[in-house]
Order: C-alpha cells, then structure tokens, then sequence
C-alpha cells in the first residue's frame, strides 16, 4: 500500500508540472499577442512586492499604503480580464488548471487526504481505471430505452416504462446523493443493464468528485479473503478502510461469489458497517428476490430491505439486441 501512496504522490507531482508548463505556455503565447499584458503582470509582480515590505511601516501608514496599493492591484487584475476578454481568450486563460480545484493536484486539503487522493487509491489499488474507461462508453448519454420493448410484459408495464421509472431513481439518486437514505438493489435476469446503469451512476457520481469503488461479489470476496489471510499485514486494513469509507460501493453479481460462511458474515459486516455511517450502495444480483432471502442469513435481508430501493428489471435480454444494432 505504501508504494500506492508513493504512486499517487508521483502522479500528482507529474499532474502539476504538466499543468504548469502548460500555464506557461499560454503566457508566452498571450505576451506575444497582447504585449501590454507582459507590462500589467510585471506592475501586478511590483505591487505584490510592495504589499510584503509595507509591513514594516508604522500600523496607520502601513494601512494607508495597503489600501492604496489593494486598489491599484483591482485595477490591474481588471485591465488584465478586459484586454483578454476583448482578445477573445477567457479571463483564466493564463492561470494553472488543476485536474482537483480543491486540493489544487496537491492531494492533500488542511493536510487531510482530498477526496480525490481516496479515488486514485482505489484506481492504483484495484488498478480500476477500467472504471473510468468503461463510464466513457457506458453513460447516460449512451443510454437507449429503444433497447427495451414497449409492449407490456407478463401483465405488467412494458419494460421501457419500466427502465424509464428505475433511471428516474438513479437520477434522483444522484441529484439527493448526499442526502439521500437509501441505497439502491437492482435485481433482475442477466442481459437487462443493471451493470450498465450502475456505469451510468458511478460516471455522474466520479465526476461530482465522488469516491466509488466498483466490484463483483466474487472479487470483493476474493479480496477479503487473500487480506485476511495476510491480516498482520497493513494491507488489509487499507483494504476494508476504502470498502468501508468510499462514497458510493458497487457490488455487482451479488450472488455469483461462493457461499461460505466467511463471505456470508464479510459481506453482513461491510454493508452493516457502511450503512451505519450512512455510506451509499448500489448492489446488483441476478437472482430473484425470494433466492436472494433464501441464501443470505435474515439480519443481512432485513438491512437491505429497510435501507434500499428495490429495483426490477425484467423483459427480454438487450444485450442481444445492442449487438445487433452494433
Ligand atoms: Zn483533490
């Protein structure tokens, strides 16, 4: 894990130096177009200097040339935006563009772990950035209720209604993310989206700076079990501390891991532990709800009944349909 941290601390040093040079390429480029800029940055440069010595000054006359010199630098900063603005660039054309504005590509705020130093973690980690290449092509600027029949099914609403009523959950889902109480439960066969909408969630989500971590059933439990086999290791905590404190943890193919009394008490303890820290899920199974309250022992059920929106998805398979269309 310590060499994760290591990677990630690269990684921003990398990030910075890009968007630095870049920063500064744009301000050779703007000296060179509008050179009266180059004399305004190197008053900006002058007063700044100004300011740091009139500390010096006795309190009245400092305040005096402080208010003095603060006036002249507005001014400045004005030119600065207008001569830009009427040269056809954007008023931060010159400034540094960080990938976080939070942590400003640092990774640290108030020398705590910014959020997005959690998500690069759990990308390194589980090497997900999959996740991040997957959400380009599975979004909801992707998404096609035309793949769902919009004939009723088995005496219920046609499954495009149905996608259509589930997808304004996720919506609401998203929009409410922080206040929101309930998880989400997709279940329902194979072949219906409920991967593909998780992809959807988990890009809108990734991009309000959210921490999502994605897994199947069997990979989480994998992962557990391999930790814990090394739990005198530093690892495992880090491992079950990102499963514990991300923001959004998707488990998809609940069901398809085995059985075992091991994963049966990890995956209780994991949701019961994230749910009491009012932390969001979105699990998916292939199985139909009857089976999954037969498999998993009652206290397991009973949690995911009372703290998630149970979603069915139901029709006929559309992977079968995108292919043909593809
Ligand atoms: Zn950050």
């Amino acid at each position: 894990m310590n060499n994760l941290v290591q990677e990630v601390l690269r990684e921003y040093e990398m990030l910075r130096d890009k968007s630095l040079k870049e920063a500064l390429m744009r301000r050779q480029e703007v000296y060179r177009k509008i050179p009266e800029i180059s004399n305004i940055d190197d008053e900006i440069k002058d007063i700044g200097i100004e300011i740091s010595k009139s500390i010096f000054l006795k309190p009245q006359k400092h305040k005096d040339l402080l208010e003095n010199l603060r006036s002249r630098l507005n001014a400045l900063k004005k030119k600065k935006a207008d001569l830009l603005r009427s040269n056809g660039y954007p008023e931060t054309y010159m400034e540094q563009k960080f990938e976080c504005n939070i942590c400003k590509d640092t990774g640290y705020v108030n020398n705590k772990r910014c959020k997005c130093f959690e998500q690069k973690l759990i990308n390194l980690y589980y090497r997900q950035s999959s996740i991040e290449d997957i959400t380009k092509i599975e979004n909801f600027s992707n998404f096609d209720y035309y793949l769902y029949s919009d004939k009723p099914y088995k005496g219920k609403m046609s499954p495009r209604e149905n996608m259509k009523s589930i997808v304004d959950v996720a919506k609401d889902f998203i929009d409410n993310f922080d206040n929101e109480k309930e998880s989400l439960f997709f279940y329902g066969d194979s072949g219906l989206g409920k991967t593909f909408l998780s992809n959807c969630i988990a890009k809108e989500l990734l991009d309000r700076g959210k921490v999502v971590l994605y897994r199947t059933a069997p990979d989480l439990v994998e992962g557990l079990r391999l930790n814990k086999l090394n739990s005198d290791n530093d690892s495992y905590y880090e491992y079950t501390d990102l499963l514990r404190e991300c923001d959004l943890l998707i488990i998809d193919d609940l069901g398809t891991e085995p059985i075992t009394p091991f994963s049966l008490q990890e995956i209780f303890s994991i949701v019961n532990a994230r749910l009491l820290a009012n932390k969001k899920f979105i699990i998916s199974t292939n199985l139909p709800l009857s089976e999954v309250m037969n498999i998993y022992p009652e206290r397991l059920c009973s949690r995911i009944l009372g703290n998630f929106k149970l979603l069915n998805f139901y029709g006929e398979d559309i992977r079968i349909k995108r292919k043909t269309i593809n």
